[in-house]
């Protein structure tokens, strides 16, 4: 898979891209980064990126034509683009499985007041947000994007089967998980946990993962079942 990431600040991606499970993907030739500074594709001697919104109001407005150029430079038959924005659509685990399907991304970064509105309405095919909340800029948002979707690919976790029982694969948390000292200020790890019995340590996981979502999420539990009884209804012709 390759990523091209479009941003006015490329210096501010390159560290998260360079360590732990991204560096070594990166090294193995597993996952591709492309990091492109908007800025050369610039209007003028000043290389401009912005201007003032039409109908007034505060801050700077990044310049459809200024986009559209890098987006250009960096297009293949098989791109996927992307622009960062809080009104995209929610990411999710499903929508990061989803993006690991495609062979080549292109994310666009945001800044300042936002982006022409005619880049979501005309050059990609998507808009996406990583939560309600607004950042300053793209940039930590690609970051995300990028990083819950390359550990989905093929090889880039050492140990693949931890991706079957993690929290948001299916409509639950994953149950806590303990590791040494067996005893730690007088708090057990679960007696279970250490029996060998795999029956039952699995059937304990699965108690213990439905609890916490109970008692924590109980909206991916509720989310599920309309899911599935949607899919249900689909199956049976009904729209
Ligand atoms: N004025 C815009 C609004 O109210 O929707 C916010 C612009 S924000 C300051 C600048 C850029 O940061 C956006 O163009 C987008 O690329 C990025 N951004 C901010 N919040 C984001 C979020 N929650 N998810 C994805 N991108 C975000």
């Amino acid at each position: 898979m390759r990523v091209d990431i479009l941003t006015l600040f490329p210096e501010m991606c390159e560290g998260p891209l360079s360590h732990s499970i991204l560096g070594r993907a990166r090294a193995q030739g597993l996952l591709e980064i492309g990091l492109h500074n908007i800025r050369e594709h610039g209007v003028g001697r000043h290389r401009v990126v912005d201007d003032t919104p039409y109908g007034g109001g505060s801050g700077m407005v990044m310049r459809v034509d200024v986009v559209e150029a890098a987006i250009a430079a960096v297009r293949r038959p098989d791109s996927h683009v992307l622009l960062m924005a809080p009104a995209g659509e929610q990411f999710t685990q499903p929508v990061a499985a989803r993006l690991s399907q495609h062979t080549h991304l292109v994310l666009i970064c945001g800044h300042y007041e936002g982006v022409d509105g005619r880049v979501a309405e005309h050059l990609v095919d998507g808009c996406l947000s990583i939560g309600d909340y607004v950042l300053t800029g793209g940039e930590l948002a690609a970051l995300v994007v990028v990083d819950a979707v390359a550990r989905l690919r093929p090889q880039v976790l050492g140990n693949p089967g931890s991706l079957m029982e993690e929290s948001f694969t299916g409509p639950r948390l994953e149950a806590p998980v303990y590791t040494r000292p067996q005893s730690w200020r007088g708090h057990e790890v679960p007696e279970v946990l250490r029996s060998g019995h795999h029956g039952k340590i699995g059937a304990w996981r699965a108690a213990s993962s439905a609890a916490l979502t109970a008692a924590l999420r109980p909206d991916l539990t509720a989310r599920a079942t309309v899911e599935g009884a949607e899919a249900v209804d689909r199956g049976r012709g009904r729209p």
